[in-house]
C-alpha cells in the first residue's frame, strides 16, 4: 500500500497531455495527486527521443499548434514554457503541386494584399481576410475558387445546432451538396482537414470538419496562425512534470496500472507496476479509448457510458525524418499536393540548427494504407516524393532517415463519432475520463487533451464540493 500524503489520493491514469492538465488543475486546487504512467516519461501521443547515432533529437511526430489552441497556450503559460511555441505572425502555408508546369507554389495565407496595406487598411474581418489568398490560389480553376465560397458561407452563418445535427454524415457527402467537387475536395479541403482531423474528408463526420473551418477561419483572422515547436516535444511533459513535483504530486513512472479495485460500487484502489497498489479517493482515466475501457471492471463495462469507448477506432500517422547533406527548403514548412509527402517541415531551421546536415520531417496522416507497409518502401515513396517536390533536392545526398509510425496516434473522427465522444462524468460517481477523444468538440489535437483534462478536473471538484 502506497503511504503517500495525508489525505486519499486521487489517481490520474495517464500522463499524456491530458492526464497532465487534469493533474495541474487538481494540485492547484490543493488535492493530493497521484499521477501514474507507464512509460518511463510523460507526454504520451507528443513526445521526444534521442537518436544517438546521428546525435540529435526527434519528435515521434511533427507537431503544430494553432492560435485558436489557447486553452493548450497557457497550459504552456502555467508550465513555464510558452516560448517552445513561435507562431507565424500571419497564416501561411505554401502548397506545391508537382505535376503542375513550372513546378508551382501557392500560398494560402491571411495575408493583406500590398495594395491593401499601402492604402492603410486594416485587416479585413473574418472570413474575409482569407479571400485575397483564396483568389490567388493557383492550384484551382477561377470557377473553383467560386465554388469555395458556396461551401465557405454556409459554414461561417451554421449555428452550433446545426452543425452537431451533421454527425452522422461524412463532410465529403456535405461538400458535394455544396457544390464542391472531388477535385475542390482534393486540392483545397483535404489540405485542412487531413492534418487536423488525421483523416480524409470522405471518412470525416462533418460535424468535426465543419468546427475546424468555423473555429479556424471564421471567428478570428488570426485564429489559424500556426506555432511551431523550437524545441524538442518532450520538453512540454518534462516541464509539466517539474511543476506537478514542485507543487507536491506524486508521480510514478514505469508504473503501468493494471486494475481498479471497487468498494460499494466506487473506486477505492489502484494497482499498477509490479504488484504495488494504492487507496485512491477518485480515478481520472486519461487513457486512450479502448485501454480505458479495458480497465475499467467488468461489471461495469455495459454500463453507460463505457461501453461507448470500445467504439472507437483509430487513425495512425507516420513520420519520416531525413537526414540531407544540404539545405534542400526555404521555408519552415510546405503543404503538397501528393499523399506520399503532405506536409514537409524543415526541422533544422525550426529549431535553429545552423550547419548542415539539415534534418527535415515528413509527416503523413491519415496513413491507414501505409502504416501496415515495410519501412523501405516508406522512405522510397517518401524521399521520391520529396524529390519531386522540393527542387533543391536535386543533387543532394540523403544520408539517413528514421521512421516513426504512430499505428493509433489518434481517435477515427468517423461520421456518428460524437455519440461516442463522452463527457468526463460516468455513472461512477468518483470514476473520470478525460484524452482528446472524449467530448470536447475538438478534433484529436493537443488543444482537446488539455481541454478534457481541465473538463476532468472541474467536474470532480464540483462533485467533491457537492458531496462535503
Ligand atoms: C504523430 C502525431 C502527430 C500529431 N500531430 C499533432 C499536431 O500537429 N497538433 C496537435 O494538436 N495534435 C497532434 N497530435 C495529437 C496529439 O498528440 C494528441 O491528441 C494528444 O497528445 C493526446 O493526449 P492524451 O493525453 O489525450 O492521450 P495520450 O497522449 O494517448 O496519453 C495517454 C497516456 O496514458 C499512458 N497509458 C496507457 N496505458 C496506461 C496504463 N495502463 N497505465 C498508465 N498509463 C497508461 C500512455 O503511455 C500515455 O502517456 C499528433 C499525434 C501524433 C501521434
Amino acid at each position: 500500500m502506497s503511504d503517500y500524503g495525508a489525505e486519499t489520493p486521487i489517481a490520474v491514469i495517464g500522463g499524456g497531455l491530458a492526464g497532465l492538465s487534469a493533474a495541474l488543475d487538481l494540485i492547484d486546487a490543493g488535492k493530493d495527486v497521484l499521477l501514474l504512467e507507464r512509460r518511463p516519461f510523460a507526454g504520451g501521443k507528443a513526445w521526444s527521443f534521442d537518436d544517438p547515432n546521428h546525435d540529435v533529437v526527434l519528435d515521434n511526430g511533427q507537431h503544430v499548434t494553432m492560435r485558436c489552441c489557447t486553452e493548450f497556450q497557457s497550459f504552456l503559460e502555467r508550465i513555464g514554457c510558452p516560448d517552445i511555441v513561435r507562431y507565424q505572425e500571419r497564416l501561411e502555408v505554401a502548397v506545391i503541386d508537382p505535376d503542375s508546369r513550372g513546378h508551382h507554389v501557392s500560398l494560402i495565407s491571411s495575408e493583406q494584399p500590398r495594395s491593401l496595406a499601402r492604402l492603410g487598411l486594416q485587416l479585413l474581418p473574418a472570413p474575409l481576410h482569407m479571400l485575397p489568398s483564396i483568389v490567388t490560389y493557383e492550384h484551382l480553376s477561377m470557377g473553383e475558387k467560386t465554388r469555395l465560397a458556396l461551401a465557405f458561407e454556409p459554414i461561417r452563418r451554421m449555428s452550433e445546432l446545426e452543425r452537431l445535427a451533421l454527425d452522422r454524415q461524412s463532410f465529403e457527402t456535405w461538400l458535394l451538396n455544396h457544390h464542391q467537387t472531388s477535385r475542390v475536395i482534393e486540392r483545397f479541403w483535404d489540405l485542412i482537414i487531413l492534418p487536423t482531423c488525421n483523416d480524409r474528408c470522405r471518412d470525416v463526420s462533418a460535424t468535426q470538419a465543419i468546427q475546424v473551418f468555423q473555429e479556424g477561419f471564421s471567428v478570428d483572422p488570426r485564429a489559424a496562425d500556426i506555432g511551431l515547436f523550437t524545441r524538442g516535444l518532450g520538453q512540454v511533459a518534462e516541464a509539466a512534470l517539474a511543476r506537478l513535483r514542485e507543487r507536491g504530486a506524486q508521480i510514478e513512472l514505469n508504473a503501468s496500472v493494471s486494475g481498479i479495485v471497487t468498494r460499494g460500487g466506487e473506486a477505492a484502489a489502484v494497482r499498477y507496476g509490479r504488484g504495488e497498489q494504492a487507496d485512491v479517493s477518485a480515478v481520472i482515466l486519461a487513457l486512450p479509448p479502448r485501454t480505458a475501457f479495458e480497465l475499467v471492471p467488468a461489471a461495469w463495462r455495459r454500463r453507460e457510458p463505457f461501453w461507448r469507448l470500445s467504439q472507437h477506432e483509430v487513425s495512425p500517422i507516420i513520420n519520416v525524418h531525413m537526414k540531407w547533406d544540404r539545405q534542400v527548403m526555404r521555408r519552415d514548412f510546405v503543404a503538397v499536393l501528393d499523399p506520399d509527402a503532405q506536409f514537409i517541415f524543415h526541422r533544422s531551421q525550426i529549431h535553429g540548427w545552423q550547419t548542415p546536415p539539415h534534418w527535415i520531417s515528413v509527416s503523413l496522416s491519415g496513413a491507414h494504407d501505409l502504416v501496415d507497409r515495410p519501412q523501405r518502401e516508406i522512405v522510397e515513396r517518401a524521399e521520391r516524393a520529396v524529390r519531386r517536390a522540393l527542387r533543391r533536392t536535386a543533387g543532394a545526398q540523403l544520408l539517413a532517415t528514421r521512421v516513426v509510425k504512430e499505428s493509433e496516434a489518434t481517435f477515427r473522427p468517423k461520421p456518428g463519432i460524437n455519440a461516442h465522444r463522452v463527457g468526463p462524468r460516468t455513472s461512477i460517481g468518483n470514476l473520470l475520463l478525460a484524452g482528446a477523444w472524449t467530448a470536447t468538440g475538438w478534433p484529436a489535437t493537443m488543444e482537446s487533451a488539455v481541454r478534457s483534462g481541465r473538463a476532468a478536473a472541474q467536474a470532480l471538484l464540483e462533485g467533491q464540493a457537492q458531496a462535503t
